[in-house]
This record gives C-alpha cells, structure tokens and sequence, in this order.
C-alpha cells in the first residue's frame, strides 16, 4: 500500500490506517526554506488547525547523493525522544511513494543570521545569550552520544519569543562532503572543522569548534576564516590562527581561542565537554538553571503578529508557488521512483503521547 504502519514500540497496534498522518492531512501554505533535498513549508494541520513546519525531502534526489543512511539517521536521532528547549521538536514523520516528511515546530522568528546581518554585529550580552544557549543544545545532544557536526547559520532559528531553536540535527552530512559539491547542496564551509574538511576521524569536539565559528561572526561581523575564495577559506581553516582583535572582551577571545584550536585534542571541551564551557568566564553572567527554563528574557525580540507572520522568511521562497503535487503522490511511477519507494523501511513515525492529529 501507499501508506506505510508505523512501526513504533509502545503503540497501541490496534490504531487504524485511517488515523495516520498523511500528506493530505495538512493545507500546505507557503514556502519558508530550501534545504539540501527538499523544501520546508508552513502547513495548517486541517483538523487541529495548528501551525508546522513540513519538510518534504524526494527520496530519488537523496539515492541519488547515497544518502539514506543520513535520512534514517536524522529519524532514528529525531526519535530518540529528543526533548530540549532549544533544539526543534519532531511531531511525526510519514512517506508516500517518492517523499519523506518531517512534521516539525514551526519557528517563526527568522534565521539567527538573518538578523545578523542586519545588524553586522551583535554586541557581547547577546552574543552571549545565543552561544549559551545553543551550547546547552549541544551539550545535551552529546549527553545522548549525539554528534551535531555541522552547525551553521541557517540550522539556527529564533522562536518568536527570541530563544534559539536548532533544526536539521542529522541530516546532510560529512557524505556529501565527500563528492565536492559541498557549495552548492550543503551551503558555506566556513563552519567545517579542521579535521572534518581533512576527512579525519572526528568526535564531538567538532560542535565546540562550530560553536567558536558561530560566536566567532556574532561578535566581529565575519566567520573566523572568511575569504571569498574558498580554496583560500579552506587553507585558512587549515594553517591560520584567528585572529582576534581587542574590540571584544578578554574572556570571550579566550574562550574563542579554545574553541578554535585546531587541534581538536587540545580545543576547550575535549575533556568534559559542555562543562568546559559552562564554567568559562565569558559565561559567569549566566545563570545556566534560569537559562534552561527560558527564565532570561531573549536580549531581542522578533517582531511576528502570530504563526502566519513570515516576515522573518526570504520573499524569495514564499513568494514561490505551493504546489498540489505535495499531497496528490506521483501519479506517474518512474522505474527510479519505485526502486527509491522501498528504501526507507520503517521510517514512519507517530508518537503515542501526542493525540494533536487524532
Ligand atoms: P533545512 O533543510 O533543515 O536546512 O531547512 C531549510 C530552511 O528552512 C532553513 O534554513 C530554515 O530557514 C527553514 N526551516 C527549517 N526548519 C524549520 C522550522 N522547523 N521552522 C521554520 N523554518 C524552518
């Protein structure tokens, strides 16, 4: 059949086809992202009348780069019940015949980067504000043996409220990396870790370094080994230290420093991870027990009227026509089409605890 049961342990077996989520549950309203293998929508669950972010990935186009195994690692990463305040929930995920959909919050407040460049820098309490919050995120993965291994500007979102939600863990990987189309499908490199544009064995060190990049263009405005050349970035990344000018603070070029050692034996973290930075002194204003609980106010607060705002989302995407193709299934079955069909067993999800769909 078309619909595929979700497989899930713990679900009540009894629950019938009619109750799984499918793509014609959801009124597909616009377009608000791109990413490597699909697009990502706002869609109005019919019946809830809730607000989420679907992203449809094409399953020829991800067999097509190999990457399975990245997809059902996102899933099987995304089902490990993940749950922090600032990494974006999963509610389900289903397939038709040639499409995978990830049924996601809908964050509304634009890409952190976004606001950065309009702004060019942040000043250092916000900087802060963002880098504590998305290395809590991290930390937290990684207490789960997660690694995130590619931060980058556009993963990071703001809720309307002003707090940092990460997106896309899993997905879109170092195994793209490898056919040298990195630009084009997996976005800047400017992020990569040393070891990681060098192919090495690699562990999560490799987010403490991202985290440095991030905090890196927060407070000087560039990525640490920008060049508009990339092969220029590339040996940057590689040979040249960072440099760091006076106009920040000593503890946040310190903590710069660690987190940018190219040495990933030596970088701030390796040792006990998240704890490292948690008592560095660019962190002693934050009260880490307030900041789990969203207790500190977001030094900036976007401006969106509600759910259907889509100020924050380049026009360039939400002017885009939706197209009805989403919820009819290909009609036509190509051969390439019925081979990608069987590729993601299980990859149907539901989970029991939330009845916003039944
Ligand atoms: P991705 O394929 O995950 O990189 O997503 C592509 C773009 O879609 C991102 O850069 C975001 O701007 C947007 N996006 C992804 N996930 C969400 C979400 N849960 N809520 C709102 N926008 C999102």
């Amino acid at each position: 059949g078309m619909w595929e049961e979700a497989g899930v342990p713990g679900e009540n077996p009894r629950r019938h086809r009619e109750n799984m989520i499918k793509p014609y549950d959801f009124d597909y309203l616009k377009i608000i992202g791109k990413g490597s293998f699909g697009k990502v929508l706002l869609a109005r669950h019919k019946e809830s009348t809730t607000y989420y972010a679907v992203k449809v990935l094409q399953k020829k186009i991800i067999m097509k780069k190999k990457e399975q195994k990245h997809i059902m690692a996102e899933r099987s990463v995304l089902m490990k019940n993940i749950k922090h305040p600032f990494l974006v929930g999963l509610h389900y995920s289903f397939q038709t015949t040639d499409k995978l959909y990830f049924v996601l919050d809908y964050v509304n407040g634009g890409e952190l980067f976004y606001h950065l460049q309009r702004e060019r820098i942040f000043l250092e309490p916000r900087a802060r504000f963002y880098a504590s919050e998305i290395a809590s995120a991290l930390g937290y993965l990684h207490s789960l043996h997660i690694v995130y291994r590619d931060l980058k500007p556009e993963n990071i979102l703001l809720d309307s409220q002003g707090h940092i939600v990460l997106t896309d863990f899993g997905l879109c990987k170092e195994g793209l990396e490898a056919n040298g189309t990195t630009n084009t499908f997996c976005g800047t490199p400017e992020y990569l870790a040393p070891e990681v544009l060098q192919k090495q064995a690699y562990d999560r060190t490799v987010d403490w370094w991202c985290l440095g990049s991030v905090l890196y263009e927060m407070l000087y405005g560039l990525p640490p080994f920008y060049s508009r050349n990339t092969a220029e970035m590339y040996n940057n990344i590689l040979h040249k230290s960072p440099v760091l000018k006076p106009n920040v603070s000593n503890a946040g070029r310190d903590l710069l420093e660690g987190l940018l050692q190219k040495d990933r034996t030596r970088r701030l973290g390796v040792k006990d991870d998240f704890l490292e930075l948690k008592y560095h002194s660019f962190f002693s204003p934050i009260n880490w027990e307030d900041l789990m609980a969203k207790k500190i106010t977001p030094p900036f607060i976007p401006s969106v009227t509600g759910p259907t705002d889509l100020q924050h989302f380049d026009p360039e995407f939400t002017h885009l026509p939706v197209t009805s193709s989403l919820c009819t299934d290909t009609l036509t079955v190509t051969s390439s089409i019925r081979e990608a069909a069987g590729a993601f067993p299980g990859f149907s999800y539901g989970p029991p605890a939330d009845h916003s769909f039944m």
